[in-house]
């Protein structure tokens, strides 16, 4: 219908725009879980186990055994913009930290009922806060919302249920319990690859089984040998490559031509954060197509550590790939490498062949 002249403009309620941004960060569970990982990793945490119930949509938990959070911390723990990692602007060249928005926590308080339990080296007692909408609240009607002294161990749980309860948009776009289940797997399992020195658990409420399960003194190939099993994990070829000029530093471990699957597995990280690049994809794909059959593919894992100032860091978190300086001149050295390395085998190969 025609209006016969323009609507009044009106500012948005600030809990709407908040849960406006919160969506569009995390549209699915296993984004509000990947922060909590990184958050954990970031706390210098040697074991992280996380418990998922319906997909993560009734419940996810994740407890680690980091340096935990200051009590006196916990009242502007999950407002926006607050954070332990990031001072300054110049700081977002040099951040070490995977995080740097202090926007992961808010963002869950405002689409889920948010509850942390942490405890500090120093502190007596573990303190227990629920939140809603970036502030403390009562666990129950009447009391007060102040953080509780519970008993508790070193570390922090951050309890997420009922994810999108007041986002029904989201809610109906949510698919099955099993595919979100499936995604949470396959994020905790990369991030167990690539923590050495972290043990990883990860299950359904009620199962007896984990889904995945590390122990902290595993090796790398200790680590996919248990996630992604013997027959990947016996054909593996480790990979470093580096360069100053470039600023960059690469390890990793790639199958050989002795491996091949339907469809491949890339798990790659861009300083120790989860990403992905279709650049980095599509070239190591077309790497190994001259090594394997038509229509089968190689399981690649990538650390690469570029100088932070050469990174986009400033990208916005829904944003899942990442862009840096001299991309192209990376990607390639990387992708020689491998080559080079294939290569190697193939000749030694036929080289004991003949002989
Ligand atoms: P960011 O990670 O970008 O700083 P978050 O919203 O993810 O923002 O977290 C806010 C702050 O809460 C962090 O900077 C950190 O100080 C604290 N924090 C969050 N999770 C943990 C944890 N598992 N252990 C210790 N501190 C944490
Ligand atoms: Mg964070």
């Amino acid at each position: 219908e025609a209006l016969s002249g323009p609507r009044r403009i009106k500012a948005l309620d600030q809990n709407v725009v908040n849960k406006i941004a919160a969506g569009e960060i995390i549209v699915a569970p296993v984004h509000a879980l990947k922060e909590l990982i990184e958050n954990s990793v970031d706390a210098g945490s040697t074991s992280i186990d996380v418990l998922v119930k319906d997909g993560g949509l009734k419940l996810l938990q994740i407890t680690d055994n980091g340096h935990g959070i200051n009590k006196d911390d916990m009242t502007i723990l999950c407002e926006r913009f607050t954070t332990s990692k990031l001072q300054q602007f110049e700081d977002l060249t040099s951040i070490g930290t995977y995080g740097f928005r202090g926007e992961a926590l808010a963002s869950i308080s405002h689409i889920a009922h948010l509850t942390v339990t942490t405890k500090t080296k120093d502190s007596s007692c573990a303190w227990r806060a629920v939140y809603s909408d970036g502030k403390l609240v009562p666990s129950k009607p009447g009391m007060s919302a102040d953080p509780k002294p519970v008993a508790g161990k070193q570390g922090t749980q951050i309890t997420v249920e009922d994810l999108f309860y007041n986002v029904p948009s989201r809610r109906r776009a949510f698919r099955s319990a099993p595919e979100e289940y499936s995604k949470i797997l396959d994020v905790v399992g990369r991030y167990a690859v690539h923590c050495e020195g972290v043990s990883f658990s990860c299950k359904k409420h009620g199962d007896a089984d984990m889904g995945v399960s590390t122990t902290s003194s595993a090796s790398i190939i200790g680590r996919i040998r248990n996630i992604h099993g013997s027959a990947v994990a016996n054909e593996l070829l480790s990979l470093e490559v580096n360069d100053k000029h470039l600023g960059f530093k690469a390890t990793g471990m790639v199958s050989n031509a002795n491996y091949n699957v339907k469809k491949m597995t890339l798990l790659l990280f861009i300083n120790h954060r989860s990403v992905e690049s279709t650049l980095i994809k599509k070239s190591v794909e077309a790497t190994y197509a001259m090594f394997l059959p038509k229509g089968s593919h190689p399981f690649v894992y990538l650390s690469i550590e570029i100088e932070p100032h050469l990174v986009d860091v400033n990208v916005h978190p829904t944003k899942r790939e990442v862009n840096f300086l001299h991309e192209d001149e990376i990607v390639e050295l990387i992708t020689e490498k491998i080559r080079e390395q294939l290569a190697a085998v193939d000749t030694s190969r036929s080289f004991l062949t003949q002989t």
